[in-house]
């Protein structure tokens, strides 16, 4: 199957050629530790875990890497302000280290909440200082790196097309123009390698380094943790549209700088969530988390589903009349497949369209469209449901439990159900419609078919 993706690197849809004939390399950029992800934050782990569930399904090997920033990513993102983890630090009173541990927890649950395939492999920033330091020598001995006031910086006019990802075509447009930068930097662009303590601070998490007492910068941290894992070119990388422009290109820079290759040869970003139409942020009180819908009875998978249902090039708006939708369009999946029947024997591939729709730069809002056509089409029930399990082996809805759920009955349902069969036998049709309303008091619907009353209990 021919794959596409969209390449930020080239700004084109281009043909998936990985490295190896059948490996995949996925570095993910990962989620800073400073306080609970809200449903933005989430939502690349959901597009980036789509991905891999889909190159499994084409029969490729994944080996899928994240880090998780516990150091060094400052309020903005071109090194100023203050550490996000220090700043959360001073607010709540608890340190450094205890938030990165607590809000670490927080994010694995939230993953395996989002049912996110656990074979990650993660590494911790403040666990590779030794390696981040080595590397930055290695730039420094190349002579890319130059001391300022408050650390030591990457010299971005010496990098070999710096700026080519991100389209960042002129100085003005470059990443740290926008905001308030350090005047001593040679240009706007340039980004701290390695950022000093303060001299009046005692800051908890600080190391010794060749350049003096502090803190990697955060751009470090993924050139290093790619190499480390995947080697000095790996195959996709991944990350929020907000990398684009800074992030991706300083690391894409140093990496480049230290090993004279290519780090990674396909750049996806996945675009925004807002909210109501603006911006989903914890300070506006907009950063609805994963545990404030569950408190208001929607589930995980409803919002993994509203997520998949646009294509993760488009914003997405969160509203909570979408999320309810996407609510009601899962227990209505569920409902359907669970009145189909198991597959006795093979099964037959109805399939192929799905992953057809699927190879075109992952359009899952295609993929559930072709989902939700084999439903509704005229195939043999067992066939059916064979082929939406394998679409969901990709999507991740968790359908098959979902469904095995549905199928478990509550207390009592089942001797409602004889007495049923039994009137309806009799051909006693009231007798008949008051135990339907007695089985739908407890959360149980049913169909009669011509085999006989197929009944489900949706448990979300
Ligand atoms: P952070 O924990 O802030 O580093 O964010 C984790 C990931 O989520 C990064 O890849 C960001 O690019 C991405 N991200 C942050 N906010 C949003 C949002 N509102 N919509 C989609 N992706 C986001
Ligand atoms: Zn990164």
């Amino acid at each position: 199957m021919t794959i596409l993706l969209y390449n930020s690197l080239t700004r084109k849809k281009e043909e998936f050629k990985p490295i190896s004939k059948d490996k995949v390399g996925i570095y993910s950029c990962g989620p800073t530790v400073y306080d609970n992800p809200h449903l933005g934050n989430m939502l690349p782990y959901i597009i980036w875990d789509v991905l891999k569930r889909y190159l499994l399904s084409q029969k490729y090997q994944v080996e899928h890497v994240m880090n998780i920033t516990d150091v060094g990513h400052l309020t903005s993102d071109a090194d100023a302000g203050q550490d996000k983890l220090v700043k959360a630090s001073q607010k709540t009173g608890e340190s450094a280290w205890d938030l990165a541990k607590k809000y670490s927890a927080v994010f694995f649950e939230n993953m395996n909440e989002l049912n996110i395939l656990p074979s990650i492999k993660y590494l911790r920033a403040t666990d590779t200082i030794r390696e981040q330091i080595e590397f930055a020598q290695v730039l420094d001995k190349k002579g890319y790196l130059y001391r300022i006031s408050d650390g030591m910086y990457f010299d971005t006019s010496k990098a070999k097309n710096y700026g080519q990802l991100g389209n960042l075509k002129n100085v003005d447009q470059r990443a740290g123009s926008r905001v308030d930068v350090n005047p001593d930097k040679k240009h706007p662009s340039d980004f701290a390698v390695w950022k000093f303590s303060p001299a009046d601070e005692k800051r908890d998490m600080e190391w010794e380094s060749p350049w003096g007492k502090g803190f990697p910068g955060w751009h470090l941290e993924c050139s290093v943790m790619s190499r480390m894992t995947l080697g000095d070119t790996f195959d996709i990388h991944t990350g929020g549209l907000d990398h684009l422009t800074v992030h991706h290109p300083n690391e894409m820079a140093q990496s480049q700088a230290v090993t004279g290759k290519r780090q990674a040869n396909y750049w996806l970003h996945n675009a925004f969530m807002r909210v109501d139409s603006g911006k989903m942020s914890k300070s506006l009180g907009t950063g609805i988390t994963l545990q404030d819908i569950k408190a208001k009875g929607f589930s995980p998978a409803a919002f993994r589903l509203l997520v998949l249902q646009n294509h993760y090039r488009k914003t997405l708006n969160f509203t909570w009349e979408s999320l309810e939708a996407a609510q009601r369009g899962l227990v209505n999946i569920i409902k359907e497949i669970a009145f189909f029947d198991k597959p006795a024997l093979g099964c037959p591939d109805l399939e192929a369209d799905f992953y057809l729709q699927m190879a075109d730069d992952i359009n899952s809002a295609k993929g559930l469209a072709v989902l939700q056509q084999t439903i509704e089409s005229e195939n043999p029930t067992h066939a059916k449901l064979c082929a939406v399990l394998k679409m969901d082996e990709v999507l991740g809805l968790g359908l098959k439990e979902l469904r095995e759920r549905a199928l478990n009955l509550p207390p009592g349902a089942q001797e409602l159900l004889e007495q049923r069969k039994l009137v309806r036998q009799a051909k006693d049709w009231t007798q008949s419609d008051k135990l339907r309303d007695k089985l739908s008091e407890l959360g149980v619907e049913i169909r009669d078919t011509e085999l006989g009353q197929n009944a489900v209990q949706v448990k979300l």
